[in-house]
């Protein structure tokens, strides 16, 4: 049965029943919203629009959770033998260490799962509210039953609303009903039985808005709207893993398995062949399983990553999918908007272009002081003697969706609403126009698609004459036009090369270049369609020339990944003159393609069309999803920029979709794996080098890690196959493994990007982590501190000193080992004795001071000392360790400076 069917329909629900006006009425409220105090009111008795968080993994939950892991289970067994073999004391060790195991992954989890949760708090959904008679854009949080909201192209809708106003609304509802077609919806009630997916007059929060826009009335907020009703809850978090991280977990659960397996075949080839006794013999499987499984590994690589996305959304890159951090290392072309991404979205309309003259336009910001002078007389016009201004000022007023809110001088004023809106509203305030008064019957909202908008209005001056206002792009507008004129009806046939030549040479100076074209509409017109616009027959009345400046740390950034391999393609529904104008003042290229010209290539000829140019202008959404493809075919791993809702499958397609935090839409950001707080350019090249830099940090500390395993194995597998007394305790392999491994790599999860990170050509995605330059690393690292930990032994019972001495000294030697391993381990390929290495991490030596407080602890404090068999050591036995230690520090500095000449 089907579940809306099932569900009793609460009272709030019947708006859909009622008309408009009864609706309002009910809430007290009227088009012009509620007021300040009203809202605050209804705030504190309806509580936030919000479902309460989804239920998260309990405390309890996530402390048991770190048991089950393969690696515990082997140290639990660990702990069952000792106990059994009478070792009691070991058992108590072992279970402690996997106690503080526990409770260390606990805490580095709970620390991960904040960041991400911070993360996505900067993701709020924010909504476009009437207060005190005016728009403005608040948090989705803060609705109340009675707010009257605005809804547009690619909205989430925040709250459950019935509609007031609506122009070719429609709503993809299917997290509600499952119908994944997007509903049409007007403004007429329905029936009040009719079910979720008949109440067309109803947007219901939680479904995103796929055409058209709407005014509408909040009726039900938080847990009283339907969807709320269903779920209750938020979905849960995602969980911090990449396929690395993934694959990582997966190799070392591997790893314990082989472990144990290679455990028991040196526990018979001891028995069968040396002749040792069982207990020993067991003791020393244990101590090898125990050595080779990196017990520590996935809980560093873990918070690595925390620490590396929450680095990243510190430069406004928000992290939404965890696998597009390894895959932002990888990219070799980042496709970007030009407007808002590139430029600085603040629109000032400079030049004004009429059939009878030629306005320029002073002044910055978004505030009406400055003049519009007429470029002949160089005097400022006026409306009342220029009727071309007056029509160009009535279509800026009228065919806008913005509103200009005064600040304290021209500069602070700010759009609420679309930036070319609020400059082109900017300029017929200065022009002199009155402002405010609507006298809108209906609209065609702006879509890139169709790249217009257009209102129908009544006359300024005859309200019984009727007119349509359009402005958008100049070639749509000129298709749709037939004369050009001074007004409505003082015009001429239309002089369509002239306005080519003039579009071309406004947008040869960068500037953005809109039209406006008007007709009058027969009387008793109440409704405004596309195709009343596509049928043409509109008088051309003149073009707007806007600048909207570069900016300038985009274009430093630009550099920056052109230095790094990067390829910067701009894909903007720019006039193709402006493109290319700011294109080649940003450094991205002059090579230009427009949209129409793509439409004609076949995919095949694509592949050749994206390699030889940089600019795309006059470009739909759709031809987004072509290049992309296009781009991939050719081995690219694509960063591909959106902002509008039919972005959406573009960035879903490319190999990293970011989308844009401010002028976005809620179903581009759903669609994105990045979202960009400050909507710059210069963050996705941030994100790009943070990318790298977090894979790089995870493979030092794979490649750090592992040899601490390899050593460890090593000396035990060496010691039994021989024969000899084990050098190192199982114990005291654990101390290594957890406490040195951990504290020391976690240093690592700080690095900052390593020098020269974004001269280096992108990784190739095929690459294996581990390839080869990495597991000889690992291999002979391993065999060099599992060498000097032996020979330290060896040397130590030669010289006659007691078994806990020798034990003592092989540690500290595997352990200052590993501490010199880290600084060079700190830098993959370039030199560590740089200043870098004092100056850029100081949590590595931090610590670095950490762990050898601890293991002067190790060796000097009694308790330890019992626990681990340990004994005091005089100054002298510290020089070997030391030794040690340079000796793999330089060892692994050749190898680095080899591979520098090398590679
Ligand atoms: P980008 O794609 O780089 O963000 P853009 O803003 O120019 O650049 P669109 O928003 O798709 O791209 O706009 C395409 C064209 O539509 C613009 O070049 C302009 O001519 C026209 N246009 C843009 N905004 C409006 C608007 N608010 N009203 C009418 N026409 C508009």
């Amino acid at each position: 049965m089907n579940r809306q069917e099932t569900m009793a329909a609460p009272e709030s629900d019947q708006a859909h029943a009622r008309e408009v006006e009864e609706v309002l009425s009910g809430h007290r409220t009227g088009l012009d919203g509620l007021t300040s105090d009203a809202a605050a009111t209804a705030l504190t008795e309806h509580g936030p629009n919000a479902l309460p968080a989804g239920e998260k993994e309990t405390r309890l939950k996530r402390l048991v959770r770190q048991f089950r892991d393969p690696m515990i289970y082997v140290l639990l067994a660990a702990a069952v033998f000792t106990a059994v073999l009478g070792q009691v004391f070991d058992t108590i060790v072992i279970l402690a260490v996997v106690l503080i195991n526990a409770v260390v992954g606990y805490v580095q989890e709970g620390r991960a799962a904040d960041a991400l949760e911070s993360i996505r708090a900067m993701l709020t959904l924010s909504a476009t509210v009437r207060r005190d008679g005016t728009w403005s854009s608040r948090p989705a949080e803060e609705l109340v039953p009675g707010d009257v909201i605005r809804l547009g192209a690619g909205d989430r809708v925040p709250a459950d609303a019935r509609l007031v106003r609506a122009t070719n609304l429609t709503v993809e509802e299917s997290a509600l009903t499952g119908e994944s077609v997007p509903a049409a919806k007007s403004v007429e009630a329905v029936a009040a039985d009719a079910v979720l997916g008949d109440r067309t007059c109803m947007a219901y929060s939680g479904t995103t808005v796929a055409s058209g826009s709407a005014t509408a009335l909040v009726t039900g907020t938080g847990t009283s709207t339907e969807i709320g009703r269903i779920t209750e809850m938020l979905s849960e978090v995602e969980t911090i893993e990449t396929p690395l991280v993934r694959a990582m977990k997966k190799f070392s659960t591997v790893l314990a398995v082989v472990a144990v397996v290679m455990a028991l075949a040196m526990v018979a080839v001891g028995w069968f062949v040396h002749d040792y006794p069982l207990a020993e013999l067991v003791m020393a499987g244990i101590g090898f399983a125990v050595a080779a499984i990196p017990e520590g590994l996935p809980a560093v690589l873990t918070i690595t990553l925390a620490l590396g996305v929450q680095r990243m959304a510190g430069r406004h890159a928000i992290t939404r999918r965890m696998g597009s951090v390894e895959t932002l290392g990888s990219v070799t072309t980042i496709c970007s908007d030009k407007t808002g991404t590139l430029t600085r979205n603040e629109m000032t309309v400079r030049t004004v272009v009429t059939p009878a003259h030629r306005f320029e336009v002073t002044g910055t910001g978004y505030g009406p002081s400055g003049d519009v002078i007429d470029s002949e007389t160089g005097d400022a016009a006026e409306l009342e003697d220029h009727h071309d201004l007056f029509a160009m000022a009535e279509v800026a007023e009228r065919a806008n969706d913005s509103t200009l809110q005064p600040g304290e001088d021209d500069e602070d004023w700010a759009v609420a609403g679309d930036p070319t809106d609020g400059g082109i509203r900017t300029f017929a305030l200065k022009a002199g126009a009155k402002g405010a008064d609507e006298r809108r019957i209906a609209v065609v909202p702006f879509d890139s698609d169709y790249k217009y908008m257009a209102t129908l209005d009544t006359h300024a001056r005859k309200p019984e004459e009727l007119v349509i206002h359009l402005k958008g792009a100049p070639d749509r507008l000129l298709d749709r036009c037939d004369r050009q004129g001074i007004g409505l009806h003082d015009t001429e046939p239309l002089d369509r090369d002239r306005w080519e030549t003039e579009i071309h040479e406004l947008g040869a100076r960068g500037l953005r270049v809109l039209a406006a074209a008007a007709r009058s509409a027969p009387d008793g017109t109440s409704t405004l369609e596309r195709a009343d616009i596509d049928s043409g027959g509109f008088v051309f009345l003149g073009l707007y020339g806007i600048i909207d400046p570069p900016r300038p740390e985009a274009m430093a950034a630009i550099e920056r990944v052109h230095g790094a391999g990067i390829d910067v393609k701009m894909i903007t529904g720019d006039h193709a003159d402006t493109a290319r104008a700011i294109a080649g003042e940003m450094g991205i290229g002059d090579r230009v393609i427009t949209g129409a010209e793509l439409e004609r290539a076949s995919d095949e000829e694509l592949q050749d069309i994206v390699r030889e140019h940089d600019v795309y202008a006059r470009t739909s959404p759709e031809h987004k999803i072509r290049l992309v493809k296009a781009l991939q075919a050719n081995g690219h791993v694509v960063a591909m920029t959106g902002d509008g809702v039919n972005d959406a499958p573009s960035l879903k397609r490319s190999d990293v979709g970011v989308a844009m935090g401010i002028k976005g839409t809620e179903a581009t950001k759903d669609a994105a794996d990045v979202v960009l707080a400050d909507d710059n350019f210069a963050s996705i090249a941030a994100a790009v080098e943070m990318g790298r830099t977090i894979y790089d940090n995870l493979k030092k500390a794979i490649v750090f890690m592992l040899p601490t395993n390899g050593g460890q194995g090593l000396v035990i597998l060496v010691s039994l196959v021989l024969g000899m007394t084990l050098p190192i305790t199982p114990l005291q392999v654990l101390w290594v493994n957890l406490i040195t491994a951990v504290t020391l790599s976690l240093a690592l999860a700080f690095e900052p990007g390593e020098p020269g990170l974004m001269e280096r050509k992108p990784r190739d995605p095929r690459e294996s982590l581990l390839n080869a330059e990495a597991v000889i690393r690992i291999v002979y690292v391993s065999l060099l501190l599992g060498g000097v930990a032996i020979a330290a032994f060896l040397w130590a019972q030669e010289n006659g000193h007691n078994l806990a001495t020798s034990r003592t000294l092989a540690v500290n030697t595997l352990v200052v080992g590993q501490i010199f391993y880290l600084l060079a381990a700190r830098f993959t390929r370039a030199r560590s004795l740089r200043r870098e290495l004092f100056t850029t991490n100081p949590i590595s030596w931090v610590c670095i001071a950490l762990m050898v407080l601890l293991q002067l602890a190790f060796v000097y404090a009694p308790f330890l000392q019992t626990a681990f068999g340990t004994t005091g050591v005089g100054l002298d036995l510290w020089l070997l360790p030391v030794v040690a230690g340079v000796a793999v520090f330089v060892v692994v500095e050749i190898d680095k400076g080899v591979r520098r000449l090398v590679g």
